[in-house]
């Protein structure tokens, strides 16, 4: 396939990944972001800033080099406002696809608690292995993407990260792969409170 019909395709598939992720409940509002990379190469597309996941089209999706270059925006609009630290998950792990920021309740209620997720089910240890913490900040701040470069840094083995008082960060080598990691994360953290609550 050309890049550009690869583009055209992951455009499509950029919109499907972020509407299943805000009808999946593991965003609201305006919240979240989601990236995905043009496989071999150092391009990614990202969705725009402050609008909603539910409500993304193909078209809206920014097409950036991991270099922070814009290179094709139709209908120009800004990027996400966490695009730095998209950006430093492409470069610091050259393995990853896809990332997934989303502001689940469960898991972000954890965040807010526990300094890792509880790893309380088969799926969870087998898959997610670990969820460990990265401290708060401001969204789109500096100093959040320094933090989210230290996690990733910290815990090259974590694929997601819980981001306190905010929501978690997943890598995947595809778009499927971090949806389905922020699922499996979001349901954990469910499960988990309610291991809590039975122990009551
Ligand atoms: P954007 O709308 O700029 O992507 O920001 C949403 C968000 O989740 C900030 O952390
Ligand atoms: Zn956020």
């Amino acid at each position: 396939m050309s890049k550009e019909l690869e583009i055209i395709r992951l455009r499509k598939e950029l919109t499907e990944f972020s509407r299943r992720s805000f009808n999946r409940g593991l965003v609201s509002g305006t919240g979240g972001n989601i990236s995905v990379r043009i496989p071999g190469t150092d391009t990614v597309l990202i969705t725009p800033t402050g609008i909603s996941l539910g409500d993304i089209e193909p078209e809206i999706n920014l097409l950036m080099r991991i270099d922070g270059t814009v290179l094709e925006n139709p209908c120009n609009l800004k990027p996400s406002k966490e695009t730095a630290f998209h950006l430093a998950v492409y470069q610091l792990r050259p393995e990853a696809g896809a990332v997934s920021h989303v502001h689940p309740p469960y898991a972000t209620a954890y965040s807010n608690c526990v300094d890792r997720l509880p790893m309380v089910t088969v799926s969870a240890q087998g898959v997610l292995k670990e969820v460990p913490r990265i401290e708060s900040a401001m969204s789109g701040s500096a100093e959040l993407y320094e933090y989210v470069k230290a996690g990733l840094l910290k815990y090259p083995a974590a694929r997601v990260l819980l981001m306190e008082e905010h929501g978690i960060l997943a890598v995947g080598q595809d778009l499927k792969t971090a949806y389905y990691l922020s699922d499996l994360t979001e349901d954990t953290a469910k499960i988990a409170f309610l291991c809590g609550q039975i122990k009551k």
